[in-house]
C-alpha cells in the first residue's frame, strides 16, 4: 500500500483537519503506560452502586434487575432545564463578551448486565439485542421530552477514560442544547446534501477504500469502517447503509444487527489489544430540536480507544489542544487492517 505517512485528511463531518503521522508512533516513548486490570472482579460487589440490590449513596435502592436497566444519574452534570436569561439580575445573552444560555438537561446511566465482571463482549445475543433495545427506548422517550433538544448515548470504559466505576454500563446526557459537536455534524450533512442530493455518509461509504483498505466488516444493514480520517488511532464507525436518522427509526432487524457488529468491534479491540480494551463509544442519534435539517442526519456509531498502541495512552496535548487538530499516529489502512484480521467471534 502506498500511503503517505504524514499527511492531513478532511474529517467531512467535523468539517476539520486530521494530522496522520505514522512517523510519531516509532520515536522512543518514556510516558505513561497502562497495564491489564489483573484482578479477577466478582460477579456481585457490595461496595458498587450499580450492582442490584446496592443502595446508593442518594439512598435509593437498586432493583434487583436481570436485564439492561437504566436511571437517572444521581450526581448528573446536568439537571433542570435552568433559565439562564438572567444573571445577577442582569439580561446577558445579547453580550457577546459576557453571554450565557441555559445548560440543562438529564443525565442517565444504563447498566448492560446484572453482572459486575462482564463486558460486552460476553454477552449472548439476546442480551446484546436487549441492549440495543435499551438505546432505543431511551432515545424514544428522552427525545419526547419538552426541553431534551440532543440526546447523546455514549460509554466510557476502562480507567483509561476517567471512568469511576468498572461495572459494565453506559450513560446518557440529554440536553436542552444541540452539543457544538452535533451542530457541526448537521451543518455538514445538510450542506452536503444540498450541494450532492446525496446523504454524506451513504455516499462515503460507496467510495471504493469503503469496499477495500478502509473496510472491516460488511453486514446486510451496516458497515464497519475505519473513517479515512480517523482522528484516533484504531477508531472506527459502524454506518447504516441505508439513510437512517436514529436508533428510533431503525427496524428489530437493523438494530439487532448494530448490536452484534458493535459487540465484534469490541471483541476486535480486546484481541488487538490483548485485554478488555478501555474504549470511549458514542452513538450520533439527530438532534431533535425541532430543525427542519435534522432530516439530513445519519446515525453512526463511534469507537475511540484512549491508546496508541498496546499499552501506551494517548493524550491530546498541547498542539492539539491549541492547534485544534488531532494527530493520530496511526495510519487507518493499517489499523483496518489488524481489525479485519480477527473476525469478532467468541
Ligand atoms: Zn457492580
Amino acid at each position: 500500500m502506498s500511503v503517505a505517512a504524514q499527511q492531513k485528511r478532511w474529517q467531512p463531518l467535523l468539517e476539520q483537519w486530521v494530522v496522520i503521522s505514522a512517523a510519531t508512533s516509532d520515536r522512543p516513548w518514556s510516558g505513561a503506560l497502562t497495564a491489564p486490570v489483573q484482578d479477577k472482579k466478582p460477579s456481585h460487589d457490595e461496595a458498587c452502586y450499580l450492582c442490584p440490590g446496592v443502595t446508593r449513596a442518594s439512598g435509593v435502592t437498586n432493583p434487583l434487575y436481570n436485564k439492561p436497566w437504566a436511571f437517572d444519574n444521581d450526581f448528573p452534570s446536568l439537571s433542570g432545564a435552568a433559565d439562564m436569561h438572567q444573571v445577577d439580575g442582569e439580561v446577558i445573552e445579547s453580550d457577546v463578551l459576557r453571554r450565557a444560555e441555559s445548560a440543562g438537561g438529564v443525565c442517565r446511566v444504563m447498566c448492560w448486565s446484572e453482572k459486575h465482571n462482564v463486558t460486552l463482549a460476553d454477552l449472548t445475543d439476546t442480551q446484546m439485542a436487549e441492549v440495543a433495545a435499551l438505546w432505543k427506548h431511551e432515545y424514544e422517550t428522552l427525545s419526547a421530552r419538552k426541553n431534551i433538544n440532543n440526546v447523546l448515548i455514549f460509554e466510557n470504559k476502562g480507567i483509561e477514560t476517567g471512568v469511576s466505576n468498572l461495572h459494565p454500563h453506559g450513560q446518557i446526557y440529554a440536553t436542552d442544547f444541540v452539543t457544538d459537536s452535533a451542530t457541526r455534524m448537521r451543518r455538514a450533512q445538510h450542506n452536503y446534501r444540498v450541494e450532492h442530493d446525496q446523504r454524506l455518509l451513504q455516499a462515503m461509504i460507496k467510495r471504493p477504500e469503503y469496499q477495500s483498505e478502509l473496510l472491516v466488516e460488511r453486514g446486510e444493514h451496516f458497515v464497519t469502517i475505519v473513517p479515512y480520517a480517523a482522528r484516533f488511532a484504531f477508531e472506527s464507525w459502524i454506518v447504516p447503509t441505508r439513510h437512517v436518522t436514529s436508533v428510533a427509526s431503525m427496524s428489530n432487524d437493523e438494530l439487532h444487527e448494530l448490536a452484534r457488529m458493535y459487540q465484534r468491534q469490541v471483541r476486535r479491540y480486546d484481541s488487538i489489544f490483548q485485554r478488555s480494551c478501555p474504549n470511549v463509544t458514542l452513538l450520533h442519534n439527530a438532534p431533535c430540536d425541532g430543525d427542519d435539517t435534522n432530516s439530513d442526519w445519519c446515525f453512526y456509531l463511534v469507537m475511540q480507544p484512549p491508546l496508541r498502541d498496546l499499552n501506551k495512552v494517548k493524550y491530546l496535548a498541547g498542539f492539539e489542544s491549541g492547534g485544534g487538530n488531532i494527530i493520530n499516529p496511526v495510519l487507518p489502512e493499517v489499523a483496518a487492517e489488524q481489525m479485519r484480521r480477527c473476525d469478532g467471534q467468541v
